[in-house]
């Protein structure tokens, strides 16, 4: 409570407040920002949008994301927001630095592995930083309107898969039926997150079964996406989003593991379970982290070096009791 009232005074003596995505921007990151820089304006402050890499194309429709600001280098904001994002570097280096040089550096998130590397820290285990926000917005008495509701609907819906992951609690719900009764437009979110799908997706799909391999007698699914395998299906980076839910949801397959080239260098480890095993203790081996049942690392060196190494981590923890159901 204490640490809100703070937050509130930073906010209410804020000339200058910078908002910032991760990289690889996912919904809940893009609803919150977009949620936060709208509620504070609303307040009738002036705010800095970040976002320093590609929106994917499912989270254009969110109101005031065409909005982001240049990064200046230099620039000096009061007040600096990381919204979802689990360690600094994840911010990326142009925006870590802005993050560094603000008076004051607020974090909010959930993800278990975060260690709080801001002045203030709001980091709660929810289902989403989109829920945690909406708690903080309500309890300062920040405004929410249409806009703000239509971005934090969006944020926990993609977080949650549409509700269904077991991080949704009673009060996931009850928070979802507030947003909804600002009239949101729940069939404009439905069809952007769920119902939409490029050729050039659906073509890269249909790479990752060709790539798709079954092993430990079933209980892992792994599939890869190289460099190439995009280019030839003339597809965005962020077009592999979903191929691990994919896999994951074969049935018998208790974790699921996707690895791609990544976009800045090296490789890239997304992994999905449903069974026991932790992807997030698995994840944080490889410098990454995440959720249980989601998490995700960068990795040093090519596509098959991660294969080994991501396949020799999994075995490793099968084999400290960590077994499969
Ligand atoms: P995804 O597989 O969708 O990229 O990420 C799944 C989860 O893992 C997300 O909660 C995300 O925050 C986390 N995650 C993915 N990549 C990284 C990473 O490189 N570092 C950390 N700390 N977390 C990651
Ligand atoms: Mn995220
Ligand atoms: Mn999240």
């Amino acid at each position: 409570m204490e640490k809100m009232n703070e937050l509130k005074k930073e906010i209410l003596e804020a000339t200058s407040i910078g908002v910032a995505s991760h990289i690889d921007p996912d919904g809940d990151n893009l609803g919150s920002i977009c949620a936060l820089k709208r509620s504070l304006e609303l307040f009738g402050k002036n705010v800095c949008l970040y976002i320093d890499d590609k929106i994917p194309s499912s989270y254009q429709f969110l109101p005031g994301i065409k909005e982001s600001s240049k990064i200046e280098p230099g620039k000096e904001h009061d007040l600096f927001f990381a919204l979802d994002c689990a360690d600094q570097g994840r911010l990326g280096e142009r925006v870590g630095k802005l993050f560094e040089g603000a008076k004051t550096r607020v974090v909010i998130d959930h993800h278990l592995t975060n260690q709080g590397y801001g002045d203030l820290n709001f980091i709660e285990i929810i289902s989403s930083t989109g829920e945690l926000l909406y708690e903080l917005l309500s309890a300062m008495e920040l405004p929410i309107d249409k806009q703000v509701a239509t971005c934090l609907y969006t944020a926990i819906s993609s977080d949650t898969g549409s509700f269904k992951y077991d991080s949704t609690s009673p009060r996931t719900h009850e928070i979802a039926a507030d947003l909804l009764s600002y009239h949101i437009d729940l069939n404009e979110i439905t069809i952007n997150l769920y119902q939409r799908r490029s050729l050039a997706k659906t073509n890269l799909l249909m790479k990752a079964m060709e790539n798709l391999k079954i092993l430990e007698a079933g209980k892992i699914a792994l599939t890869r996406i190289s460099l190439d395998d995009l280019n030839n299906a003339k597809a965005e980076h962020s077009d592999t989003d979903g191929i691990v839910e994919f896999i994951r949801d074969i049935d018998g397959v208790d974790l699921a593991i996707f690895l791609k080239d990544s976009k800045r260098s090296g490789s890239k480890i997304s992994m999905r379970s449903k069974g026991d095993i932790d992807a997030s203790k698995i994840a944080m081996k490889f410098g990454g982290g995440g959720h249980k049942r989601a998490a995700g690392a960068s990795f040093n060196g090519n596509l098959d070096q991660c294969q080994e190494a991501i396949l020799k981590a999994v075995n490793d923890e099968i084999n400290a009791g960590n077994s499969f159901n």
